[in-house]
């Protein structure tokens, strides 16, 4: 083309975001000569889209410095952006800017709204964004519903519901019953789970997808009837995926179930060859039952395939609002010299509190010196150390993880919240810990 306008170039900096390709996004950024607000969206929403969103805040940020007026778009993709990251100081910060600049009551800026801070564990600001809004959706709802429902807060979730449809009138979609039944799931309420889960199809026509069948062995799984949940899988129409197989595993772990455990990660490892968690977590369930010639199996099937541990990372923001990033065994801190130094401390005090380091939650085959210094490598603890090293005692700690926590992390975290009378409000793939007093939210089951 001769001529190129400034549609022309962000057009192909929207096709190469949405195939994933963001470093071809930014060189065709960076050479269009005209940049207007369209473009700058562009690249704001194809980092929120890519999981990349400390990029997305930093785009959104140079907008404003520039001066670029912000519309329902971009503001959605910074939304998005600190939802993933669960930073509470740039949240508060966006949503000033989308009430500034006259987007407060906009629906779909409102939902994402909810949903941000539902996933920043501002569960009750999240609360007061959805109650203040005007117009409501069958988006701001399901974010409402399934923000509640991931903080454990099933009863309100429920009623939340039933306001929805009896008094409001809004028809509830697929993604409204994935957080009806995650609430169910979360409390343990099997009944209402099933009650559900037959409604959404006899009353509202919605087929059940793989992810409500997850939701529903997750349910069954966690309140003993691991029996039923695999019935429930074997009964399906469609076929399961990882997340099905992976609920039933999990519900194995909690009710030591070792038979079913390897009938199930046989189609795991099958679905999900690359995915280590499941044979950690099968190993854990072998080991526990005593199994070890079974333990030892898993092991080498393992090292047969080459597998590399997921990258375990988590995320602090700091007093300056800058999102710190931990990698498990990692140096890169610049301050990683004090972060370990008062872990270290703490872990000694803690030992002192009756602590023992869990070390079956390391499964490699090393010694029981090197599974402890493993342990104390978490990323989550890191990420601990560099809060109580900034905020001190007194406060309340936000960590966003972006795997499971393990169980040695678990109690690590239950203590640290008695001993250093600190709240701890850990994210991890699934939902939120809330550690305060040396207990949990979840009770123990996660
Ligand atoms: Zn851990
Ligand atoms: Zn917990």
């Amino acid at each position: 083309m001769v001529v190129k306008d400034v549609i022309t170039w962000t057009s192909i900096v929207v096709a190469y975001s949405r195939s994933g390709d963001m470093r071809s996004a930014e060189e065709v950024f960076g050479r269009c000569p005209v940049k207007d607000m369209v473009a700058w969206t562009a690249m704001v929403t194809g980092y929120a889209q890519n999981a990349m969103p400390v990029k997305a805040l930093e785009v959104f940020d140079q907008m404003a410095a520039l001066g670029m007026v912000v519309d329902e778009v971009s503001l959605t993709g910074a939304i998005s952006a600190c939802a993933q990251l669960g930073a509470v100081r740039r949240a508060v910060w966006v949503q000033e800017i989308a009430e500034r600049t006259g987007f407060g009551n906009n629906v779909v800026v409102g939902s994402g709204l909810v949903d941000m801070y539902a996933k920043c564990g501002l569960i009750d600001e999240a609360r007061k964004v959805f109650d203040g809004m005007q117009e409501k959706n069958v988006y701001t709802y399901s974010s409402m519903i399934a923000g509640l429902a991931s903080h454990g807060r099933a009863s309100e979730a429920i009623a939340l519901f039933e306001e929805m449809v009896n008094r409001a009138n809004v028809e509830p979609n697929h993604v409204t019953f994935i957080g009806v039944l995650m609430a169910c799931s979360h409390a343990g309420m099997v009944g209402e789970g099933r009650y559900y889960f037959a409604q959404m199809k006899d009353k509202y026509g919605i087929m059940p997808s793989a992810d409500h069948y997850a939701c529903m062995v997750d349910l069954l799984g966690r309140a003993g009837l691991v029996d039923e949940a695999l019935d429930l899988v074997r009964s399906m129409t469609l076929k399961p995926h990882g997340g099905v197989w992976g609920a039933l595993l999990g519900a194995c772990r909690i009710h030591g179930k070792s038979e079913i455990a390897k009938v199930v990660a046989e189609h795991l490892f099958k679905l999900e060859p690359e995915g280590i968690g499941n044979y950690v977590l099968l190993s854990n369930i072998l080991a526990s039952a005593g199994k070890w010639d079974e333990v030892s199996k898993v092991r080498k099937l393992m090292r047969k395939q080459r597998l590399k541990k997921d990258p375990a990372v988590s995320l602090f923001e700091g007093r300056d609002g800058l999102v710190h990033q931990f990698f498990a065994g990692d140096n890169a801190h610049p301050r990683t010299q004090e972060i370990k130094k008062t872990l270290l401390e703490l872990a000694a005090k803690l030992k002192l509190e009756g602590y023992v380091p869990i070390l079956s939650s390391i499964v490699y085959d090393v010694n029981d010196e090197e599974k402890q210094r493993l342990l104390i490598g978490h990323s989550e603890k890191l990420a601990l150390s560099f809060a109580l090293l900034t905020f001190g005692s007194g406060c309340t700690i936000r960590i966003i993880k972006n795997l499971r926590i393990c169980d040695d992390c678990h109690l690590f975290m239950r203590l640290v919240s008695r001993v250093e009378s600190v709240e701890i409000i850990v994210r991890d793939n699934v939902r939120f810990h809330h550690f305060k007093n040396g207990e949990c939210s979840c009770g123990g089951f996660w």
